[in-house]
């Protein structure tokens, strides 16, 4: 490691064939004719187990047009877990639902089955379950039981399974972002999946706003193809992306045992993040990065404190962001990135 450089907290996984694929889109001058879109599309729900995709502009607009498809009046709710990032609510918000949070599972980061059924009511019109930080949501079979439409939420799991069956085919709609942070980097980027030709249909519809014979309230949430070809390009290394996420998450593993607290992570995770858990977050980021390593909280705030709703209703949420920080963990860092922060664990 050189001397006084710091090892960035996340970044893309760009090859010589990314770079190629967009510019040969660029060059043929056809940026948004959705020729490469449509086959992103095909190849992700292909890769996933759903019948079809609609990619967009971001994963947020991905689930403000998956609740769109879903009918409800003035007043209905859509559950949300409170320790994810502000976009989902957002989404939520934008697409005129009442957002109703709940705390996460007494382990692990993932949305809690209790805390749903205890708030799940005659106004619930949709679930929002984001499986967090790469981890499968263990419980996903039971709240998709519960009756009401679920929407997985596979932002930060594309590629990861549960009982080997991909996240994001467990309910009938799911939505994924692209973004330059995620598994798969598109830039900014998303897409809505589903198992129902009919609310394919009905989103699509939603897209096209150009000729239409009678109105309809129409977003221009759609994806370039420049996007789709650096996503199409990087669906193809997926997997290799998700083997060494693995192999990093181990030796950080084996470094960390016993030196510092570590959450229960499910198995088939495809860690998205390595989180550590720590009395001070703040003072342990400041420590990391004056050694070279720049750490985050995975998730910025949670979101009933913008509500001011009380701690006390979200009691494992609190627990988890109060402790969180989560350590570079990338396919495109470099072995000696990987061995220094390594070295650094062991001396912690
Ligand atoms: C990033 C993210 C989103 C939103 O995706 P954008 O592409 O940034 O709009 C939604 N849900 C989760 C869990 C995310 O991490």
């Amino acid at each position: 490691m050189e001397k006084g450089k710091i090892i960035s907290h996340s970044r893309p996984c760009i090859s010589d064939e990314d770079i190629s694929k967009v510019a040969e889109v660029v060059a043929s001058g056809r940026l948004a004719d959705s020729s490469q879109v449509g086959l992103f599309e095909k190849e992700l729900s292909a890769y996933i187990g759903q019948k079809g995709g609609i990619a967009t502009n971001s994963g947020t607009n991905a689930l403000h047009l998956a609740l769109s498809s879903i009918p409800f009046n003035h007043g209905s709710e859509a559950i949300i877990p409170s320790y994810v990032c502000i976009a989902v609510l957002n989404a939520v918000i934008c697409a005129g639902l009442h957002p109703v949070m709940v705390d996460i599972a007494e382990r692990g980061f993932n949305i809690s089955l209790e805390d749903i059924e205890k708030k799940l009511n005659r106004r619930t019109r949709a679930i929002i379950v984001p499986h967090m930080l790469g981890d499968p949501v263990e419980t996903i079979d039971e709240i998709v039981a519960l009756g009401v439409p679920v929407i997985e939420d596979c932002a930060l799991s594309v590629g990861a399974t549960r009982f080997g069956k991909k996240l994001g085919s467990y309910s009938d709609t799911s939505i994924f972002s692209f973004y330059a942070t995620k598994m798969l980097a598109t830039g900014q980027g998303g897409m809505v999946l589903s198992r129902s030709a009919r609310t394919l249909e009905d989103i699509r519809d939603m897209m096209v706003y150009d000729n239409r014979k009678s109105y309809r309230k129409s977003y221009n949430f759609r994806m370039t193809d420049m996007q789709a070809a650096l996503g199409r390009s990087q669906l193809a290394r997926l997997d290799d992306f998700i083997g060494r996420r693995r192999k990093i998450a181990s030796q950080y593993h084996y470094a960390a045992k016993g030196r510092v607290e570590l959450p229960y992570r499910p198995s088939e995770s495809v860690f998205f993040r390595y989180v550590m858990l720590v009395d001070d977050p703040d003072s342990f980021i400041k420590e990391m990065l004056s050694q070279g390593i720049d750490c985050r909280r995975p998730v910025f705030k949670p979101l009933h404190q913008y509500f001011h709703l009380p701690a006390d209703e979200f009691p494992n949420t609190e627990r988890m962001y109060s402790r969180s920080v989560s350590i570079p963990l990338y396919p495109a860092l470099k072995d000696e990135e990987v061995e220094h922060i390594v070295r650094v664990l062991q001396e912690l």
